[in-house]
């Protein structure tokens, strides 16, 4: 187990919509660490892709973009800047969510904000949440959790996010989206989603945020207490 000067490594890894991010904002509030949402990198440079007119099939196109793009992650990343932009609202739209998913399978991309990521965290305290986590970005992460809930549930949850952010969908075609997102996330070449070695399975269908937070913060206490 590793001694990072700031604390541990907690990677959270799952398909989309499956409570990840509010999990795992208030487990790192809890324990006074940093929350890293590394969705947010993938969809801020498919932001940047869709307003450059760069193909998202064009790997060199999209790595001298991932290199050149100032990402900044403030107020426990709930506010994005991009190049310095507040971008906060526009990731979160049907279509940069397609489009992060189609700009994360180049590998040159990934190496690049996996890089950024394992310097981000490096010092440890810090709480990531994504889909290669536990796998490629932190495989020595000190724990490891794996969130996930049924797609119904998922896919109203998005809904809800969505309606809340003024941009009410039809709720069978954001499960549909979502279905294939988590396939193509799944099925990728390079840092497929798949549960890491090691990573504790939560299943959220069922219990409020703060179940679950009560249920990890217990597991993080527990590993922090054998440092
Ligand atoms: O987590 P979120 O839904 O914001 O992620 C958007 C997309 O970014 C995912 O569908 C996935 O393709 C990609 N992603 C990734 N690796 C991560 C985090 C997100 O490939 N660590």
């Amino acid at each position: 187990m590793s001694a990072r000067p700031r604390g541990l490594v907690v990677a959270i890894d799952g398909p989309s919509g499956a409570g990840k991010s509010t999990v795992g904002r208030a487990l790192a509030k809890r324990l006074g660490y940093v929350f890293l949402d590394t969705g947010a990198m993938y969809r801020a440079l498919a932001l940047r892709a869709l307003r450059t007119g760069t193909a998202l099939d064009d790997a060199a196109g999209l790595a001298a973009l991932a290199h050149d793009v100032r990402i900044g992650i403030e107020d426990e990343g709930r506010r994005i800047l991009l190049d310095g932009e507040d971008v906060s609202a526009d990731l979160r739209t049907r279509e940069v969510s397609a489009a992060a998913s189609r700009v994360s399978v180049h590998p040159p991309v990934r190496r690049e904000m996996v890089r950024r990521q394992q310097d981000m965290g490096a010092l440890g305290g810090v709480v990531l949440d994504g889909r290669d986590i536990g796998t490629a970005v932190f495989p020595d992460a000190d724990v490891k959790f794996y969130v996930d809930a049924d797609p119904a549930r998922r896919a109203l949850r998005r809904h809800a996010e969505l309606v809340a952010a003024g941009a009410p969908a039809d709720l069978a075609a954001i499960e549909r989206e979502i279905r294939e997102r988590d396939h193509a996330d799944s099925t990728r070449a390079d840092s497929p989603l798949t549960r890491a070695a090691g990573a504790i399975a939560i299943d959220t269908t069922a219990h409020t945020p703060e179940e679950v937070v009560e249920r990890m913060l217990a597991v993080v206490r527990s590993a922090e207490s054998r440092r």
